[in-house]
């Protein structure tokens, strides 16, 4: 096994975390029921809450990656038999079905083409043809065709009795979201891809509404896992019950990639993505690079481009990474063998990385 050399991670996540994310990952280890380890947890709850633009009292950490928020939000909301309207328009939301279905829901998908956005308009209209849904789910970013979800129009659903449940792995701290001001009532993410941490822990943040929905479920959260409400009794109840062994080494690192995030400021973060992202569009649409998702709908934090000419598009980006230690991602679905996913997220988004991939690119391909 050799030693690998430093990667510059320009894929769909992970992201090359903060130095103070990193260094972080060196701290004595705390028991999981250590005072100061709850007291960490408690700040990274606070930290979350303004990343995440909320209030809501139940916002924590689940341990293990993005996926484990989905799976959790999907378990602690969703009873068997129940309906989940899930919009779909490239791989996550089909992640969403698969899970909302493995989990005894009926499954009402709202479709739109790869690389196009969902309309809201349709994602409220199935609403009120399933008015017992019990939630609605969208994800924000899709990080499969960079394409932008547009989440505040259904804000409207608070006027249900559908909860509002977003996928923000790759949208938090990279682009606009606001959990209060859009009415979310579920939403996750992941340590790895915009927050600037390695991965293993999923930010989840429910609302008070969907609290009230956890708590009155007749059948218990199948995952005892991932079940947020025995979570929550874990981190804040008066008896910081054990649930199971938290790592205090990726909670110190997740704080430490907040702190950055924060002292830099939210707004100042979603500015410095769109700058980068909008820097490298321009410069791949020039090299004849296609740009799948169109302006309106294209996230700054990931770009899916196909490649110049019809090119194949595995051995350049072989090539990106061997020689140059450059990772990107390869199209998933009806893009896969023709199209790059590049991401620029986190401490990963800026000028040098933009840089430094185009260098490489220019002389691979030009
Ligand atoms: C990466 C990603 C996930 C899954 O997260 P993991 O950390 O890989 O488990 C879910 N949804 C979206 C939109 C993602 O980009």
């Amino acid at each position: 096994m050799t030693a690998h050399a430093d990667r510059l991670l320009l894929g769909p996540g992970p992201s090359n975390p903060y130095p103070e994310a990193v260094e972080a990952l060196g701290r004595p280890v705390l028991g999981h029921l250590d005072p100061d380890y709850l007291a960490l947890m408690a700040e990274i709850s606070d930290r979350l809450r303004a990343v995440f633009g909320t209030a809501n009292e139940l916002t924590l950490p689940v341990s293990g990656t993005g996926s484990a928020g989905m799976e959790a939000c999907l378990a602690s909301l969703l009873q068997t038999g129940e309906t989940a309207i899930i919009g779909v328009n490239g791989y996550f939301g089909e992640r969403l079905c698969e899970v909302a279905s493995r989990g005894g829901a009926q499954v009402v998908r709202v479709e739109a083409p790869w690389g196009t956005a969902l309309d809201p308009a349709d994602l409220l209209a199935a609403q009120r043809a399933n008015p017992g849904a019990r939630l609605l789910a969208v994800v924000a970013a899709e990080t499969s065709t960079g394409v932008r979800n547009d989440v505040a129009p259904l804000a409207a659903l608070a006027d249900t009795d559908t909860l509002l449940l977003v996928d923000a792995v790759t949208a938090l701290g990279g682009t606009e979201l606001r959990v209060d001001d859009w009415k979310i009532d579920a939403c996750y993410s992941a340590s790895q891809k915009c927050l600037g941490a390695p991965p293993g822990l999923a930010p989840v943040t429910l609302s008070p509404r969907a609290v009230e929905v956890l708590r009155a479920r007749t059948e218990s959260v199948r995952s005892f896992y991932l079940d947020l409400g025995l979570l929550h009794e874990y981190y804040v109840g008066a008896s910081h019950r054990y649930h199971h062994t938290a790592s205090s080494t990726m909670a110190y690192s997740l704080h430490a990639g907040l702190g950055r995030l924060l002292d830099e400021g939210r707004d100042a973060v979603w500015a410095r993505h769109a700058s980068v992202g909008g820097k490298l569009q321009d410069a791949l649409a020039k090299r004849g690079f296609g740009l799948i998702a169109d302006s309106a709908n294209r996230l700054p934090q990931l770009t899916a481009t196909t490649l110049p000419e019809g090119l194949d598009e595995a051995p350049p980006r072989r090539a990106l990474l061997q020689r140059y230690g450059i990772e990107v991602g390869g199209g998933l679905g009806e893009f896969a063998g023709r199209a790059w996913r590049i991401g620029l997220m986190g401490h990963a988004a800026n000028e040098r990385s933009v840089l430094a991939l185009l260098g490489a690119v220019d002389e691979l391909l030009g």
